[in-house]
């Protein structure tokens, strides 16, 4: 039986085709790429790792739960990129996750400590992303960038279970949409300098996660060694309720 997610290989080659075409036009390392499979099935993800890929995204616990557990054995060596809303009362259940490897939308830190207590006694440090608000919409997640640096030097201080990898951020639709450049990712990169300088760090020392299926693109020109892409890969999401 031909399977119902045979279309998952083609896009992913056609993604990771694009990503390396335009870094190597930039003349640089090519970006991760982090599938990101939020609504669809285990059999999708497995699809996308039989053709190598390995770094996968997930939005909500109990649905990143569910998949690593059932892909444990299929996919020994998947790594699971958190990137949703973070509460505080999930947060044990998140350090527990299976091949959990980023967490991606660190915001406070508050969270970063409650993260890194709840990693005590496991083995590796945890790598996490700041998320930093750049469109400063409201009820979107992450700090805002005139707080990231102080932000960032507490949760290096306070949270030792934790690696801060980089900064992440989503931006807003409208930014997403032009063609020529995204205020949000110039944002994301100029808040990168403040925090690297407040730590006493190299610019590229930090990772910046930024670029989804309509401006992955842009945000390699921008500077991206993390993008997350969905839709262009697994096809367009179907929510229920
Ligand atoms: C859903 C999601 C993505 C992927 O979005 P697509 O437009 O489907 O590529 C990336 N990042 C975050 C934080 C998301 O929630």
């Amino acid at each position: 039986m031909v399977s119902d997610f045979a279309h998952v290989a083609s896009n992913l080659q056609g993604v990771l085709s694009a990503i390396s075409r335009e870094a190597a036009a930039l003349g640089r390392s090519t970006p991760r790429l982090v599938a990101v499979s939020k609504t669809f099935p285990a059999e999708a993800i497995s699809e996308a790792y039989k053709q190598g890929q390995r770094h996968f995204g997930e939005n909500y616990i109990q649905e990143l739960i569910s998949k690593s557990e059932s892909l444990k054995a299929e996919c020994p060596d998947i790594k699971w990129h958190y990137i949703g809303n973070i509460q505080t009362n999930k947060i044990k259940q998140l350090a527990r996750v299976h091949n959990l490897a980023y967490v991606e939308s660190i915001d406070s830190v508050k969270h970063a400590v409650t993260l890194s207590s709840a990693l005590s006694g496991s083995t590796n440090k945890l790598n996490v992303f700041l998320q930093v608000n750049t469109s400063n919409e409201e009820g979107k997640g992450g700090v805002n960038p005139d707080a990231a640096a102080e932000t960032a030097k507490e949760i290096v201080q306070s949270a030792p279970n934790v690696t801060l990898a980089g900064l992440m951020t989503i931006g807003s639709l409208l930014e997403s949409r032009r063609d020529d450049q995204n205020a949000d990712f110039l944002r994301l990169v100029d808040t990168r300098k403040k925090v690297a300088e407040a730590l006493q760090i190299a610019e590229n020392d930090l990772e910046l996660s930024m670029g989804m299926s309509s401006d992955f693109l842009i945000a390699i020109k921008s500077g991206s060694t993390n993008v997350r892409v969905g839709s262009s890969i697994f096809g367009n999401r179907v929510y229920k309720n």
